[in-house]
């Protein structure tokens, strides 16, 4: 059953010169799937992300989620829609930095007037998942960058979001606080059945998700499956990789733990 489905999108920007972004792409996610969009800088990773969120439209083609058309919706009902079903995780966390960690994840709440009890009860719940619970009182500038992200991504989760969307949620951090990043997600994945789809160029992060999807040039490259090993899908990605021009020498012999 399809969460998203995207036919024959183009995104074109109009300019100086005009620049075709997206070219009649089409493809689906699943829900519960969690997917990695990969392709080269400036392919439209994150133009596609933006009509995902709702936060741009297409030129042409349609986009459906979760059964709904995000063009065909007033500013209210797309507001209220994107609140209450969209989560989105930043590369740079976009964190209020005079509001506590706590006051950031619970912040989507206190917009749809939640009792303090049930917003208590969330936070309990989700700082515990997340390992937040004993910085709960310090602000974003106190913690580290995993501690960000995984704020963050508590306040994507607050909501109970059917559907996840990250741009590079790992661009920011270093490897053992990308893996930490990775790993909760797809925890998030597989015990509450939320959709994921991360947008990332880093090929260690894409091994954690089911399936990848390349794009180039705004097109539907290729896209491949998880096996078992997380090594070999992360060998496979690799060579999507290569085949799209990217140098990916150096990363060849990395072993993943
Ligand atoms: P990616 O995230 O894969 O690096 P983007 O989606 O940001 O790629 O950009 C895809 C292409 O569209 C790039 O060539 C970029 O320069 C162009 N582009 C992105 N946003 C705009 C915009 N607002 N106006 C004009 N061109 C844009
Ligand atoms: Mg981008």
């Amino acid at each position: 059953m399809p969460i998203l489905k995207m036919e024959d999108v183009t995104k074109v920007y109009e300019g100086k010169v005009t620049h075709r972004a997206l070219n009649q792409l089409s493809f689906e996610v699943n829900k519960g799937e969690f997917v990695a969009v990969m392709g080269p800088s400036g392919s439209g990773k994150t133009t596609l992300l933006n009509i995902i969120s709702t936060i741009d439209t297409a030129t042409s083609g349609y986009v459906t989620i979760d059964g709904m058309r995000p063009e065909e919706m007033t500013k209210n009902e797309l507001a209220l829609f994107r609140r209450r079903q969209l989560g989105f995780v930043f590369q740079d966390f976009n964190l209020m930095q005079m509001l506590t960690v706590e006051e950031n994840m619970v912040l989507p709440l206190t917009l749809d007037g939640h009792s303090v009890a049930e917003m208590q009860k969330r936070i309990t719940d989700i700082s515990s998942k997340l390992d937040l619970q004993n910085i709960l009182n310090k602000r974003p500038n106190e913690i580290s960058g995993g501690q960000a992200q995984r704020t963050a991504i508590g306040r994507a989760l607050i909501h109970q979001p059917a559907f996840i969307l990250a741009d590079e949620p790992t661009g920011n951090l270093d490897s053992k606080a990308s893996r930490d990043v990775m790993e909760l997600l797809m925890k998030v994945n597989r015990e509450q059945n939320t959709t994921i789809l991360v947008v990332t160029h880093d090929p260690i992060a894409a091994s954690y998700c089911d399936r990848v999807v390349f794009i180039k040039d705004g097109e539907f490259f290729n896209e491949i499956y998880s096996d078992e090993r997380r090594q070999t899908f992360f060998q496979r990605i690799l060579n999507v990789l290569s085949l799209l021009g990217g140098n990916v020498h150096d990363l060849s012999t990395i072993r993943l733990s």
